[in-house]
């Protein structure tokens, strides 16, 4: 169980003395009554207990005679107290700790005053039995009786309300987490917030100092991408998931899996773990509609358990993390599906044309060239028609894979259309993109491609450069001028690379 803050505060508890008027007098006149109740001090306990045990309630508190013999011994200890004496900040914490534990047993504020009562019943008469002689002293006892009694209800009942005022700032602390992680998951689709969110507000919720998410592959049935927080890098660098682990058993039963060394525990933890000076972690199953999206870890430093509360809440985490994960999944597909052409997986023209608008506002801002190379496959009807149409997609497939192996990150390849492509070469001068170009048609020669068994071929493409700023000073001329240095290669021949130097009139004119 966690600790609970408890809330004592002296000076109130002092100025609740002073409002019950308990003074001087009362404490001589307590102290006087301990010295007769001292001679029979078991008179008490022994008809309390056999009140007690005439009720359901408290009796299921008192399982055997063990307890009871404890209970007894404790409990005229307690009314020993409450008569001695002395009720400094020493008596009244430890009234706030009884009435605490009282709390935490279970026993209702009800049972507690009603137990009171028959405390006040039984030792009423005692004290008239004592007293009888002296009027004024038999009133000013059971006064100051009373006096320590309320004080007494009076701390325990402090105790109850502070209980239910922790829990109900911790209920409103979770709610309102979770109520911002529905809120953030449903405004962004980018799996990396969206899974940073589920663990900041699980962490939240359940007070952990540490939190992972790992994603599930259907298609290689392994657990791929970590999400983590809170965690060391040596940590995240050695969890492992081996088949048949704690993953995969939070997995198969659809259950969380709570991890600690408390005695008897069934999955005690792992060195690794303790190293981290993790005391517990949970992971917690991420799945939708049978699904298996992934497993969260939660990790606890000073804590073995979670409540049932925790554990609900934690659940209804999962199911929003889950539909956010699928959404979020949905839209890089959607977003990748929406740049990439579906067979070579190179950028598509219209991603093509907004990377070329953002990348000429760059070069002008910076007054740095760039060049373009549209590359179109020689006599690719004849190849479609001799090795059919399969044959023709992969070539297709394999040329974008040399084009990509031969440029750089910061280049740009697209599939413009049919069996042209495009490349966009940033900082790169007419003369050097020439180079590049004919490093790329000679890559091409000397591909050889397996139409079946028996027959392989060999292809070759045409190339057309245009330079920014030097040869065109918007996108669409600079497309057009990369076509028409294309056409002059194709007309000379094919296999070759040709660059389109001509300065359009309208500046020869300025
Ligand atoms: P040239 O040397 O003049 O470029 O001759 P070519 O035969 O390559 O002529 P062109 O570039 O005009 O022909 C393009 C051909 O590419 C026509 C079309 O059937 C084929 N094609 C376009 N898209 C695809 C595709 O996705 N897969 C396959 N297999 N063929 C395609
Ligand atoms: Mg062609």
């Amino acid at each position: 169980m966690p600790e609970i803050e408890p809330y004592f505060n002296l000076d109130d508890i002092e100025e609740l003395k002073r409002f019950l008027e308990f003074n001087d007098t009362d404490i001589r006149t307590l102290t006087n009554l301990h010295q007769y109740l001292k001679k029979d001090p078991s008179f008490f306990v022994d008809q309390f207990y056999s009140h007690l045990l005439k009720f359901e309630f408290s009796k299921s508190l008192i399982p055997d005679e063990v307890t009871l013999r404890r209970l007894k011994k404790t409990q005229s200890r307690y009314f020993a107290l409450l008569t001695s004496g002395e009720y400094g900040e020493a008596y009244l914490r430890n009234r706030f700790q009884v009435g605490r534990a009282h709390q935490q047993i279970g026993l209702e504020p009800r049972w507690y005053i009603g137990a009171y009562r028959k405390y006040l019943s039984l030792l009423i008469p005692q004290i008239s039995d004592y007293l009888k002689a002296d009027g004024d002293e038999c009133l000013q006892t059971v006064q100051s009786i009373l006096k320590v009694v309320f004080l007494d209800i009076a701390i325990a009942m402090e105790t109850y309300v502070d209980k239910n005022r922790e829990t109900m700032t911790r209920r409103t602390a979770q709610l309102s987490a979770l109520n911002k992680v529905a809120v953030t998951v449903n405004a962004t689709l980018g799996i990396n917030e969206t899974l940073n969110e589920v663990m900041k507000c699980a962490m939240d919720i359940v007070r952990a100092q540490a939190s992972a998410i790992v994603l599930f592959d259907a298609e290689s049935r392994c657990f791929t991408d970590k999400y983590t927080m809170g965690l060391s890098r040596h940590f995240v660098k050695n969890m492992n998931f081996r088949r048949g682990g704690l993953a995969d058993d939070v997995f198969n039963n659809n259950q969380y899996i709570l991890s600690n060394d408390l005695p008897g525990t069934q999955h005690p933890l792992s060195e690794l773990a303790r190293q981290e000076k993790i005391s517990s972690f949970v992971c917690l199953p991420l799945v939708s509609h049978k699904r298996r999206l992934g497993v969260q870890y939660l990790y606890f430093h000073h804590r073995q358990e979670l409540f049932d509360d925790e554990y609900a809440l934690l659940g209804t985490l999962s199911h929003i993390a889950t539909g956010a994960i699928g959404n979020a999944h949905l839209h890089s597909r959607a977003v990748t599906l929406s740049m990439t052409d579906e067979l070579t997986n190179l950028f598509n023209r219209r991603e093509f044309m907004v990377r070329l608008e953002q990348d000429m506002l760059r070069s002008r801002r910076s007054n740095k060239p760039f060049s373009l190379i549209m590359a179109d496959i020689d006599h690719f009807k004849d190849i479609n028609d001799s090795y059919g149409h399969t044959t023709g997609d992969r070539l297709l497939t394999e040329l974008a894979q040399i084009f990509m192996n031969i440029t750089r990150d910061i280049d740009i390849v697209a599939r413009y259309g049919g069996d042209e492509f495009i490349f966009l070469l940033p900082g790169i001068p007419g003369d050097v993109a020439f180079q590049i170009a004919e490093r790329i048609r000679r890559s091409v020669e000397q591909l050889q491609l397996h139409a079946n068994k028996q027959k392989s071929f060999y292809v070759s493409i045409s190339m057309g450069i245009s330079c920014f700023p030097k040869g065109a000073q918007d996108e669409n001329s600079l497309i057009e001028n990369a076509d028409k240095a294309l056409y002059v290669a194709k007309n000379n021949g094919r296999n070759q690379t040709a660059i389109f130097s001509a300065i359009p009139k309208e500046k020869n004119k300025e």
